[in-house]
């Protein structure tokens, strides 16, 4: 193996301890516990388990958590269309960072190191956690050649935004893409949010690159990420492994989120 690991793991426990200081001054502060709401519709195996890890997670951080369910067979009437849903969240609540306001303004946000132009802003907890990695690795990202695959709202597209804030060249691709493989071979720094199992291959990827794979996925019962890391290992200068790496960072930053909306309500 060439590849040295980004550990999320490692890291995420760090982070935790410092936010376990920070949750417990602002409940000794403000007498209030910094609580996420999550609204489940149905009962989804996948929703609930995660569900349930997040509410062990804040649980062992000294945060809340309040589930509101509907049911499975709730009329579309009683859910509303996903896109209302989002907008009649509060932006200053929106600790995933799905309102149009908190995506409006990370795409206006100026560059790092020049006066910020908008207002403070939310961004989705998975992307600001890869991006969390490439920052305590002290990964210089300015410059760079950033190639994001995948364009979802929830992962590719803001990662893809938070790496041109901070002066990258970013291109990002998705299934239309033509000839990706020769996209991902010029990245110095490679983000896959695919969805499909060790899509990502070795000949895929520059010698020396970053790899940051954020990809989920369930191969005969065993979680893998959109990268094939055995190969790809063999290549990278850095990656992050899956389990253990973008993953744990995830809750770590919806903890962050839901910390700076507590901060935000109670300074009214
Ligand atoms: P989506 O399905 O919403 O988006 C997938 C993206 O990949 C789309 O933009 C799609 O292109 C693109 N794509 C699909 N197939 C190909 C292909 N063959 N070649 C190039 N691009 C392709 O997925 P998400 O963004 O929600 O999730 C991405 C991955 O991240 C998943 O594995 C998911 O499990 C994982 N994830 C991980 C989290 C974590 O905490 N680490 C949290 C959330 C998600 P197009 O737009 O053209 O359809």
């Amino acid at each position: 193996m060439t590849a040295t690991l980004l550990d999320g793991r490692q890291l995420a426990k760090k982070l935790r301890n410092e936010l376990s200081a920070e949750v417990a001054a602002f409940t000794e502060e403000y007498g209030v516990v910094p609580t996420i709401a999550v609204v489940r519709a149905g009962e989804d195996p996948a929703s609930v388990s995660y569900g349930g890890a997040i509410e062990k997670a804040f649980a062992k951080q000294g945060m809340g958590f309040a589930l509101h369910t509907l049911p499975e067979t709730a009329s579309q009437g009683e859910i509303v269309d996903l896109a209302a849903v989002k907008g009649a969240l509060s932006p200053d609540k929106d600790i995933d960072g799905v309102h149009p306001v908190n995506t409006g303004r990370l795409t206006q946000a100026a560059p790092i190191g020049r006066p910020a132009m908008v207002g403070p802003f939310f961004v989705p907890a998975t992307p600001a956690g890869g991006l969390e990695i490439l920052k305590q690795y002290e990964i210089e990202l300015q410059g760079k050649h950033a190639v994001v695959v995948g364009r979802s709202n929830i992962v590719g597209k803001p990662m893809a935004m938070l790496l041109l804030r901070e002066n990258a060249t970013v291109t990002m691709c998705h299934s239309r893409t033509a000839d990706l493989a020769a996209v991902c071979r010029s990245a110095d720094i490679l983000c896959a949010a695919v969805g499909r199992a060790r899509m990502i291959r070795g000949d895929w990827v520059k010698p020396g690159a970053i790899v940051i794979d954020f990809g989920v996925n369930f191969v005969d019962g065993q979680m893998c990420g959109d990268v094939d890391f055995e190969a790809v290992k063999e290549v990278a200068g850095l990656i992050t492994p899956v389990p253990g790496g973008t993953g744990p960072m995830t809750n770590v930053m919806l903890m962050r989120n839901v910390i700076a909306a507590a901060r935000r309500t109670v300074a009214g």
